[in-house]
């Protein structure tokens, strides 16, 4: 089976052909690390997830290198750690925010149901590549130094802004450019810049500084991943300037044609019809919603929308996702305990064009639909779900989930479920019918069987 997908280098939709089978490599980049993230920021990783799925699933686990970068130097980091840490001094105080947002960012996508990438380098563990590379682009009259500064020279590169297919005149309106009076052209960006005693700062051949962001991704990605690899994603705000950046250090630096042979973007999300802002209060990071509504639930409602496409997170959404889930989990209960089979044809079919994950969930409803009296649909439904980075608990865990903050957890209510059930057996009807009251206003059903009583949180 062959992967088509959608390039934004050549604005088409093509075969996938990997430079190395036995190694197929992707960059995408990660965050940069002084706030928690939010349900935005979820998005480009569910979506380079599933893809590294698929890849693994096509060419097998061990022939996929996937790196997601984490952007540890930043002014706004620094400016956080004043912010936050103000008796620290500084390098200190950016060592814990880098660190503690890191580790939310970590729990945060893996209750999001995402492995792990195969590397996620830190920026700061690159200073020596950053330097190499910039060394390179001033050698090859790419670059200069001025005032402290070093800068990539755009008008020494003919095809400057191929990626974004823009115009110089849109990019200078676009990216609000700083007009510096050291710069040649206005265009020209930092690849270097000064730091003063009180930020933090490396030794270079232009003296005590600090990189530009996109020079970052240059060289992490050429660390692990060489000159030319095969994918590079992140979100479409990226493309212009970050990814265009990145293209022209990359391919100017080591004389290649391309950096990487597909470049894809995942559209934008909104939250309940408009962009989301601190300020309209419809602002939420991942963590307040993993609160309130599971991992895989948030998952299979980010990927009911095809991955280009703009999205529209509301809370109906959220709700509408999770019947889905429950009624699947339902379905999947009886061949749990099996070894897992092969994901389904039509959803790696599905998935194999360009990610069509809505037509991956249109069939996975069809084998829903099968499972009630065919095992082997409730098996590939297992499968299929399972490709998508969703059926990552028991039905009996995903039933019996309480949401951080609720008046009771989980062994609270099993107790309550054992008194209540303790309580028919007794035939003591009022303090059962009491105890199922009591369990309801908790926002827990019960229902009894046999040898006793099972609960959902509803
Ligand atoms: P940032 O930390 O802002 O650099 O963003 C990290 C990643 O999240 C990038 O790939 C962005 O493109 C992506 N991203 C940020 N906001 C959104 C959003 N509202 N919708 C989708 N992707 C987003
Ligand atoms: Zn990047």
């Amino acid at each position: 089976m062959t992967i088509q997908l959608y390039n934004t280098l050549t604005r088409s939709k093509a075969e996938f052909v990997p430079i190395d089978p036995t190694n197929v490599r992707m960059y995408v980049c990660g965050p940069t690390v002084y706030d928690f993230a939010h349900i935005g920021n979820a998005r480009p990783v569910i979506v380079f997830d599933v893809l590294f799925r698929l890849l693994r699933h096509v060419y097998g686990a061990e022939h996929v290198t996937y790196v997601r970068n984490i952007t540890d130097v930043d002014d706004k980091i620094n400016a956080r750690a004043v912010r936050d840490y103000p008796g620290l001094p500084l390098n200190e105080a950016i060592r814990r925010v880098t660190e503690t947002t890191n580790a939310q960012y970590q729990a945060d996508v893996t209750e999001l149901g995402n492995l792990p990438p195969t590397f996620q380098p830190r920026a700061t563990e690159s200073l020596p590549e950053m330097i190499a590379l910039i060394k390179r682009l001033i050698a090859k009259g790419n670059a200069y130094v001025a005032e402290g500064h070093v800068l990539f020279d755009v008008g020494s590169m003919p095809d400057y802004g191929k990626l974004s297919g823009r115009s110089v005149d849109d990019m200078i309106a676009g990216a609000r450019v700083d007009v510096a009076p050291y710069k040649r052209d206005p265009m020209d960006f930092v690849l270097w810049k000064p730091s003063d005693a009180a930020t933090p700062g490396w030794d270079s051949p232009w003296g005590r500084g600090r990189p530009g962001w996109h020079i970052e991704c240059s060289a992490m990605s050429w660390k692990h991943l060489g000159e030319v690899f095969d994918i590079h994603g992140g979100g479409v705000d990226l493309v212009f300037p970050h990814h265009e950046n990145e293209l022209a250090q990359s391919t100017c630096a080591h004389g290649t044609q391309v950096m990487a042979n597909v470049w894809m973007h995942n559209g934008f999300l909104q939250v309940e019809g408009e962009k989301m802002s601190k300020s309209l209060g419809n602002f939420f990071t991942i963590r307040e919603l993993l609160d309130r509504f599971r991992g895989e639930n948030l998952r299979l409602q980010m990927l009911m929308t095809h991955y280009r496409q703009p999205t529209n997170w509301t809370e109906a959404g959220a709700k509408e996702a999770r019947v889905i889930l429950k009624n699947w989990y339902d379905a999947i209960a009886k061949v749990e305990d099996e070894a897992l089979g092969e994901a389904p044809p039509a959803v790696v079919a599905a998935l194999s064009d360009d990610l069509n994950t809505p037509e991956a969930i249109a069939e996975l409803h069809r084998l829903r639909g099968l499972a009630a009296k065919s095992k082997d649909a409730a098996r590939a439904l297992r499968a299929g779900g399972v490709l998508l980075g969703l059926f990552g608990q028991t039905a009996e865990a995903f039933r019996s989930w309480m949401p951080a903050g609720s008046a009771l957890d989980r062994a609270e209510v099993d107790a309550l479920v054992a008194e209540r059930f303790a309580a028919r057996q007794a035939r003591n009807w009022a303090e059962a019918d009491r105890l199922r009251d009591v369990l309801a206003d908790l926002g827990v059903a019960v229902e009894d069987g046999p040898g006793g009583s099972t609960w959902r949180a509803l």
